[in-house]
């Protein structure tokens, strides 16, 4: 994850950077409950210092939009089959939108029932994993997520891309910790830090991803213009974005991620994707030593020397933030003020 923090930068509140990107979604035909929802997470990233899917997204989100290739205004459709199985029609508006919609049915099916799996499709999805599972974590339920996207991904040893950079996350709670968050792509890098890399013109590490022609490249901007990354792990990480291909586009019943076609909807960035969510209680059945569990399994891994825990870089971020504002280079702030049409 790119670190940024030149200690120069002005610094901006959460909510006031939560309402400047609302406003420029809400500019940007997108309904004042998604704006809402969009913003939240957005800010939430930058806050962070989860800078992929910070504000650096905000161009995306707006080009998008502006193009009708993706609905800001979509109200989701949301059916429940059978007690745990609810399936979800984002209409072509935001995965986190339809999420959202849903909370309080999953929360409820969970209580009930002990699982909630939830299949979004017809959705999109341009941001972090963690800001979907983490709050299930909060409430002290398991959650599980899967996401599809764009095709930049080849699978092992192949030359053309299939997968999209298929990101996985799931969160856990801990006993008198915060909760243990785990969100990575299952391509070498996430699109958005070969994006960030290419701004800065820094080459991406050895290994990254193949020009157009399936040549190795260290070159982001090869990479971005008709090259494709690769999957994390060799043929054992291919087959894991095989399975979030799976879940995310089959069992959703939403699309491939090789399906995504901008044809007619110049600019547009946004993912056509499906998410699986799959959140647990892990209490069911009066268990109640689970926080505890989770709490010497991480003490464990401190033992035995990781130098740090899944989140935690997210979360010492976060405080800092709180403590001293979200910094903010002038040029990035002025650019969002322009877009927010002040
Ligand atoms: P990273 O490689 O930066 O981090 C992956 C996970 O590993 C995080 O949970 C991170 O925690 C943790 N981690 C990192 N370093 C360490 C360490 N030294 N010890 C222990 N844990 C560590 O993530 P990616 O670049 O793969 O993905 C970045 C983001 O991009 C994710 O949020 C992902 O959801 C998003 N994404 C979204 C897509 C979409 O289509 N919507 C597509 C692909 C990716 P921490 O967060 O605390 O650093």
């Amino acid at each position: 994850m790119t670190d940024k923090a030149d200690p120069q930068d002005p610094r901006v509140s959460f909510q006031e950077l939560k309402l400047l990107l609302k406003a420029i979604l809400i500019n940007n035909r997108t309904s004042s409950e998604t704006a809402d929802i969009l913003a939240e997470n957005c800010a939430g990233c930058e806050r962070d210092n989860a800078l992929s899917h910070g504000i650096f997204r905000m161009p995306g989100y707006v080009d998008s939009l502006r193009s009708g290739w993706v609905d800001g205004r979509a109200v989701p459709d949301i059916a429940q089959f059978g007690p745990s199985f609810i399936r979800i029609d984002a209409r072509n508006g935001f995965a986190q939108r339809a999420l959202a919609s849903a909370d309080q049915l999953i929360r409820r099916t969970v209580r009930e029932t002990g699982i909630a799996i939830v299949a979004i499709r017809n959705s999109h999805h341009f941001s972090a994993l963690w800001p979907d599972v983490e709050p299930f974590a909060l409430a002290g339920y398991m959650a599980i997520t899967a996401v599809n996207g764009l095709a930049n991904v080849v699978p092992h040893g192949g030359r053309l891309a299939v997968y999209g950079t298929n990101p996985i996350a799931f969160a856990v709670p801990v006993h008198d910790a915060q909760p243990l968050v785990v969100d990575q792509a299952t391509s070498v890098m996430a699109n958005g830090e070969v994006r960030l890399h290419a701004l800065a013109n820094k080459p991406v590490p050895s290994g990254t991803g193949v020009d157009r022609d399936g040549n190795p490249t260290i070159d982001p901007h090869a990479i971005l213009a008709g090259g494709a990354l690769n999957t994390f792990g060799g043929y054992k990480g291919s087959s894991i974005a095989l399975f979030v291909e799976i879940l995310a586009g089959a069992v959703t019943g939403g699309q491939f991620s090789f399906e995504n076609d901008f044809t007619g909807f110049p600019g547009a960035q946004t993912p056509k994707a499906g998410q699986l969510l799959i959140v647990i209680d892990p209490n069911c059945g009066g268990l109640t030593n689970f926080e505890s569990r989770l709490a010497l399994l991480c003490a464990q891994l401190v033992d035995a020397g990781q130098d740090r825990l899944p989140g935690a870089r997210r979360f010492a971020n976060r405080a800092a933030a709180d403590q001293s504002g979200i910094p903010i280079a002038l040029g990035e702030l002025q650019r969002l003020r322009t877009l927010a049409g002040e």
